[in-house]
């Protein structure tokens, strides 16, 4: 490990176990220093305190492994175009992180500990910058509700079209942010293919007390306008010609359908075999959807699974012992998405029968169920869209 590294550290240790003071005391300077910018960010600090801890915790981790820090920090960068951040934005952020080290890690904190920080933000700012600089896709999307189902009580299937071509991958999700909550991003992920019309569908549910969600789920109608940031995430669909085992808790649902239907539009033939998990009979809001896609496409069978309803004629149970049920998923690809305790538990089954990692794709977010992303997930949205953002929420 190289010195610099080592200083970061060391002193990083001393500031994460007072992580929430730390944060506090770093968006206090910030906004006393750059009061404009507190407008970039939500009435409510909670989550890009949170954040940023985040983001620091996995840039000091990865220290060692410049390859996965560089393209860490690159997406961070290209994804914080759609808040309007600029280098200079990034020269005061800088500023007050120093600070903030300093303070918090006093007892050990030398000439060489703020140099070895001051390089390192440099570095990674720099990275952040030029890949911000040299992306050439929008930094958001204006989309317009186009449909809007009320599946089940709380879930509803939106169908939103881009004002411009978004190009995204089966399997990944997107940023969100509706007019009743400006500045405040959650992710979603996308519920299929690309199509030719350009229109993408979402899954949401309503979390009770959930801003977003409920807004998208209560307060969203036809013709109303979104704002998208750029896709991301690495689940993508399978390179090989194995079958397919498609594990899905709710709304988990949305990516696997996103990667099935690109498996079934590909023309190749595996057997797919999809385990779509809910607590009740009456949460299996996408039945109609996926007997059609079942009917065009025999290789498909669609099996649902409800774990808390013992009048359910069907398959019940939890996910993971469903699947541990069968006799083999040896030589199967396997998508697994959901709730991440349903997620975890279902892999170690996979694990422990002998499916390799390597051809376990999971949505690799921890965050799923409790989305509480980067600084940047939270922080604001340029003026001049926010002042043009129309809707009828
Ligand atoms: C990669 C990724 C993909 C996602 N895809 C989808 C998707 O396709 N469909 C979908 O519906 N959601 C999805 N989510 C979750 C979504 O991003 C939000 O976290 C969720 O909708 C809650 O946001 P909110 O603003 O409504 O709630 P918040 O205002 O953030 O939270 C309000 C309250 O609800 C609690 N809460 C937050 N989330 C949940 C939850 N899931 N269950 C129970 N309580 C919760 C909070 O702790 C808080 O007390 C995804 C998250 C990630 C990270």
């Amino acid at each position: 490990m190289s010195l610099n590294a080592r200083l970061i550290k060391e002193s990083f240790a001393l500031v994460e176990p007072v992580a929430g003071r730390a944060s506090a005391y770093f968006y206090g300077l910030l906004f006393a220093h750059r009061p404009s910018l507190r407008g970039m960010f939500p009435p409510d600090m909670a989550a890009p305190r949170g954040r940023l801890f985040d983001v620091l915790r996995r840039v000091v981790r990865e220290l060692d492994s410049p390859e996965g820090l560089t393209s860490y920090l690159a997406g961070l960068g290209r994804d914080q175009r759609r808040y309007g951040f600029s280098p200079e934005h990034h020269t005061a952020a800088g500023a007050a992180l120093l600070a903030t080290m300093r303070r918090f890690a006093a007892r050990i904190w030398t000439e060489e500990t703020e140099a070895a920080w001051s390089e390192a933000y440099a570095m990674a700012s720099r990275i952040m910058i030029d890949a911000a600089a040299a992306e050439t896709t929008p930094p958001w999307w204006l989309a317009e509700v186009t449909g809007h189902e009320a599946r089940c009580r709380d879930i509803a299937v939106l169908t939103l079209r881009p004002s411009q071509r978004m190009d995204f991958v089966p399997g990944q999700h997107v940023p969100v942010q509706t007019a009743r909550w400006p500045r405040v991003w959650r992710r979603f992920s996308i519920a299929n293919a690309p199509r030719a019309d350009g229109t993408l569908r979402l899954h949401v549910r309503a979390v009770p007390g959930g801003w977003v969600s409920s807004a998208l789920v209560r307060h969203t109608r036809p013709g109303d306008q979104l704002l998208l940031g750029p896709p991301a995430g690495t689940m993508a669909p399978p390179e090989s010609d194995r079958d397919l085992l498609c594990v899905a808790g709710g709304t988990g649902l949305a990516p696997i359908k996103a990667v099935m239907e690109h498996v079934i539009a590909s023309g190749r033939r595996p057997n797919i075999h999809l385990l779509f998990g809910v607590r009740h009979a009456g949460d299996l809001y996408d039945m109609p959807d996926l007997t059609r896609l079942a009917a065009g496409f025999p290789w498909l069978r669609v099996l649902p699974v409800v774990s808390d309803d013992p009048a359910y004629q069907g398959l019940r149970g939890r996910l993971p012992d469903v699947v541990d049920a069968f006799p083999s998923w040896t030589g199967h690809e396997v998508y697994v998405c959901g709730p991440p305790p349903m997620v975890d538990a279902t892999v170690r089954r996979l694990r422990r029968s002998g499916v390799p990692l390597a051809r376990i794709h999971r949505d690799a977010d921890p965050e799923r169920d409790r989305d509480r992303s980067d600084p940047t997930e939270t922080a604001g949205t340029p003026d001049r869209f926010l002042a043009g953002f129309e809707s009828k929420t």
